[in-house]
């Protein structure tokens, strides 16, 4: 399938710009089929890109994920996530085994620090590290990383060993824009953009409403089109109903227009000062 828009990482792997988020999927047994059938026809339609984590649904998203790619491994690209109680050197290597087991596949294409807890950094490095030699895992980064974090990650490892840092960033969520998107842009450093509908609180939003009017498209593709405004910017939207799948793959044929733009601008104001790093 030729990707409609992609991103590159600091590797060189061409990933999508659109992906697939999969946070509170795998925590009700009876949308688990639901849940299924939404992220197969995402992937159909090259959302390929599948972020989870071993917290999503106490690992119940990653048994959905993989019961979502049997038999369609080599179509997808997986993205796991260590949380910061399991991120001394042992615990990582144990709960990536398990992830891999739930996921039932032998390798993650990324695996990623889901947010910074008290463990030094360099020993779960070190085991992002012995996770590639063993071939666990392709390739690693962060997630919910501010600038003094990545600054100093840039003193125990090469910037380009960290292939991504995934954030909150939507239209009601631009602090990053200030500093640490500069900083990764500078630096070579992809963000994947979490909550990009911000969970759907923004979509009754007028301007949002306005914008989807005049391009015969839907509140939630406006707000999709405009984080991925730029090719270095990846977004993981969950959905776990098809119409909403099917809605957020077209906002990737939406340009969004200068006089667009600047009633987002308008509406959501760009940040003035700094605005340490927003999570959920
Ligand atoms: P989100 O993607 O901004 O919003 C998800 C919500 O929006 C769901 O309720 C979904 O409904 C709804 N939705 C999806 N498409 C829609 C559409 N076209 N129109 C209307 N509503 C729509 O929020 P999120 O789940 O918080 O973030 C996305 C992913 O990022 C997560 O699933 C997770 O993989 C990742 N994440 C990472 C972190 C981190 O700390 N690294 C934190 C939060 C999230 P349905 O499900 O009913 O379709």
């Amino acid at each position: 399938m030729v990707l409609k828009k992609s991103v590159t990482l600091p590797d060189g792997t061409r990933i999508p710009a659109l992906g697939q988020g999969t946070w509170v999927m795998g925590e009700d047994s009876t949308l688990q089929q639901q849940e299924i059938t939404a992220l197969k026809l995402g992937i159909e339609h090259g959302l390929t890109l599948i972020d989870t984590a071993e917290m999503y649904g106490n690992g119940g998203a990653e048994i959905v994920v993989g019961k979502a790619i049997k038999g369609i491994r080599d179509k997808v690209f997986i993205v796991s996530k260590v949380l910061p109680i399991n991120a001394s050197f042992q615990k990582t290597i144990l709960a990536c085994n398990h992830s891999l087991k739930r996921l039932q596949i032998d390798c993650l294409d990324m695996y990623l620090l889901h947010w910074r807890g008290v463990v030094p950094l360099t020993e779960t490095f070190d085991a992002m590290q012995t996770l590639v030699e063993q071939g666990k895992i392709k390739r690693w980064g962060v997630s919910n990383f501010d600038i003094k974090d990545l600054n100093e990650v840039e003193s125990y490892v090469d910037h380009h060993q960290i292939m991504t840092n995934q954030i909150l960033y939507n239209l009601s969520r631009r602090g990053i824009e200030f500093d640490l998107l500069p900083w990764c842009r500078q630096k070579g450093l992809p963000c994947m953009a979490y909550s990009p509908i911000e969970r759907g609180s923004i979509l009754s939003h007028q301007s949002l409403i306005e914008i989807a009017h005049k391009h015969n498209a839907t509140p939630a593709q406006i707000a999709l089109a405009w984080v991925l405004r730029t090719d270095d910017i990846i977004a993981i939207p969950k959905a776990s109903s098809s119409e909403h799948v099917i809605d957020n793959i077209k906002s990737l044929d939406i340009k969004l227009t200068s006089e667009d733009l600047a009633l987002l601008d308008k509406s959501f104001p760009k940040p003035k000062h700094k605005i340490p790093l927003e999570m959920h």
